[in-house]
């Protein structure tokens, strides 16, 4: 392997080149204290900079191995590793001449705590990825700038983010905790019959409806209700206590901004582990749990919709659906059947984001139109049964229909940010005043389809280039000439684990070959996952990806345009 010095010379004789020259630099140099990989030299200073890589043997990095001996402590680890490491890139990083020269970044974590390839660890070495914008002078080397950047700042960088002696190491070994004890949670609510528990103190409000930080002022601390209050024993916080919400059907109930959207949003993002200080650490959430909405306008492909949806006008097939353009209830009731079919146990529906014909229908309306003029049977008829023979647990945000006390097994009203249990106040008057509907939901709840997806329908291609996926943020993905729009897949949280779904959905189109359901197709993905890492998904080492669950990669799927399916 070459030495740091064998880099440098290189530089400083590319200097003043054509910008094709950097690609000389593509190698391994070997830096003493750590090895420098430089996998990918960007074409000129205005392509997507180029990807680095360092490894220090752990011996060097000299992180305790009990910080990192478990597979979530080593996350947390990880994670504020990135963290500190990002944030130390801002020092060394600045725009100096054209494009992207000089600049430097990684793609550090957000609030939420995910396996990521910008850092990782095993027993051997501690592996950082980032990406450079190599200096020029409009289309010129420029070669001491860039002999700057890999000899002085990228090591400097490296010592500062990596090395355990110049960490904080209290906030380290406190994020190593952190995430053990929130995977610990989750992993405890089956056993106690739970799918969410939100710790007492925990800190719900958010800064503002685009910044996922906590709310600094006037945040009320979460208290539990003393009836639903449990206790949960955690390797490191010991005994804790809050608010499990049961299995079963759950309703959140209460005025207008009282903090009931509020809540469902923590228990949304309670599907995974936060960074110590961001006040919902120990809010967790069955990890099967997925956010359902209207989202009219998707595209539907082949979904067995008839629980909910059934004598479409047109004689519309509804064990078969498939629309470019569905309406408020039909994408919502795809969007269940959808989750149900890859294997979610729990639903959470905010009456905000609802249509409103699929979760109600009342009285007065029944007397009106008749059951054989209206194709939806409304969630209400179907909620408790989703329970009882699926096994599917639903939480309700539900402020304006008292027909859902009678399917609740729990309801909680927020009163000024703070629960109360009133199920058995909702039982009552369930009790003094009946609601006269009557339940149009006969016999179960329905049969599933397990789709197959048939792999021409699956066409990454664009003009030249037979594939060709890109991702923006968290809400698009360009599959070919497909846009996909995931704005209304709500428990996407990183731009990297949109990415990584582009990736996987190109595996996919590889894998797919017309008999292998989409469950099987999920199964493989996570298989690989589990076995080779995040790396399995792309073909060259990158720092930009984070792990995703198999339900926003079916979410992406789902909304492909093209996507065709048989039964
Ligand atoms: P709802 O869904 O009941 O109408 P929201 O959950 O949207 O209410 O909350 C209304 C407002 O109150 C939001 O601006 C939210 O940030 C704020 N809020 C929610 N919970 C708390 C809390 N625990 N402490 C302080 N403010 C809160
Ligand atoms: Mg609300």
């Amino acid at each position: 392997m070459n030495d740091a010095k064998h880099l440098s010379e290189k530089l400083l004789n590319i200097d003043g080149k054509g910008y094709p020259a950097y690609k000389s630099i593509k190698g391994s140099y070997d830096f003493e204290e750590f090895q420098l990989i430089i996998d990918h030299v960007q074409g000129d200073p205005y392509a997507a900079p180029s990807k680095i890589r360092v490894r220090l043997v752990r011996e060097v990095a000299q992180i305790p191995s009990e910080l990192t001996n478990t597979t979530s402590r080593r996350i947390g680890v990880c994670s504020h590793l990135a963290g500190v490491f990002t944030e130390n890139t801002k020092k060394y990083s600045g725009r100096k001449g054209s494009g992207k020269s000089g600049l430097l970044t990684m793609d550090g974590p957000g609030q939420e705590v995910l396996l990521t390839t910008a850092v990782t660890m095993n027993d051997d070495y501690v592996e950082a990825r980032f990406f450079a914008g190599l200096p020029a002078r409009g289309r010129r080397v420029l070669g001491r700038r860039a002999e700057e950047m890999f000899l002085k700042n990228i090591p400097a960088l490296v010592k500062e983010a990596l090395l355990f002696r110049n960490l904080d190491q209290e906030t380290l070994a406190q994020a190593a905790r952190t995430n053990e004890d929130a995977e610990n949670a989750r992993r405890k609510l089956q056993e106690n019959g739970l799918i969410a528990f939100v710790a007492n103190g925990a800190i719900l409000p958010r800064l503002s409806g685009v910044d996922n930080r906590p709310m600094r002022r006037g945040a009320v601390p979460f208290q539990s209700p003393p009836s639903l209050e449990v206790q949960l024993t955690l390797p490191n916080a010991g005994e804790v206590t809050g608010m499990g919400i049961p299995q079963g059907v759950t309703l959140i109930v209460g005025g207008g901004f009282h903090g009931k959207s509020t809540l469902l949003e923590a228990l949304e993002r309670g599907i995974y582990n936060h960074r110590a200080g961001d006040g919902r650490e120990l809010v967790v959430t069955d990890p099967t749990a997925v956010k359902i909405r209207a989202e009219d306008g998707r595209a539907v492909s082949g979904v067995n919709i008839s629980p909910f949806i059934s004598n479409l006008p047109g004689g519309i097939k509804t064990t078969d659906f498939s629309s470019q353009n569905a309406s408020g209830s039909t994408s919502q009731a795809a969007n269940i059947i959808e989750a149900l079919e890859i294997g979610s146990k729990t639903l959470l529906l905010d009456e905000d984001t609802s249509a409103t014909n699929f979760m109600i229908r009342d009285s007065r309306m029944q007397a009106l139109i008749s059951k054989e003029h209206e194709p939806i049977t409304p969630f209400v008829d179907k909620v408790k049964k989703l329970w009882s023979n699926n096994g599917v647990s639903t939480v309700l945000v539900m402020g304006g229909s008292g027909d859902y006390f009678e399917v609740a097994d729990c309801v909680i009203a927020m009163e000024e940010y703070r629960p109360k249990n009133v199920t058995l106040e909702s039982h009552k008057i369930v009790e003094s005043f009946g609601s006269n509907r009557c339940d149009e939901g006969s016999g179960g709840f329905g049969s599933l389809t397990f789709r197959k997806p048939l792999p021409q329908s699956l066409d990454p291609s664009k003009g030249k280039r037979t594939e060709s996926v890109k991702s923006r943020g968290v809400k698009t993905v360009l599959f070919g000439t497909d846009e996909l729009d995931l704005s209304s897949v709500a428990q996407i949280v990183h731009p990297g684990q949109l990415r990584a779904i582009g990736d996987a959905m190109l595996k996919i189109k590889h894998l797919a070959d017309g008999e292998k359901t989409l469950n099987d197709l999920l199964n493989e993905i996570e298989e690989g996952i589990s076995e080779h890492g995040l790396d399995f998904l792309s073909q060259h080492p990158t720092g930009n990806l984070s792990e995703f669950r198999r339900y926003e990669l079916g979410a992406a799927l789902n909304r492909l345009r093209t996507l065709r399916t048989r039964a």
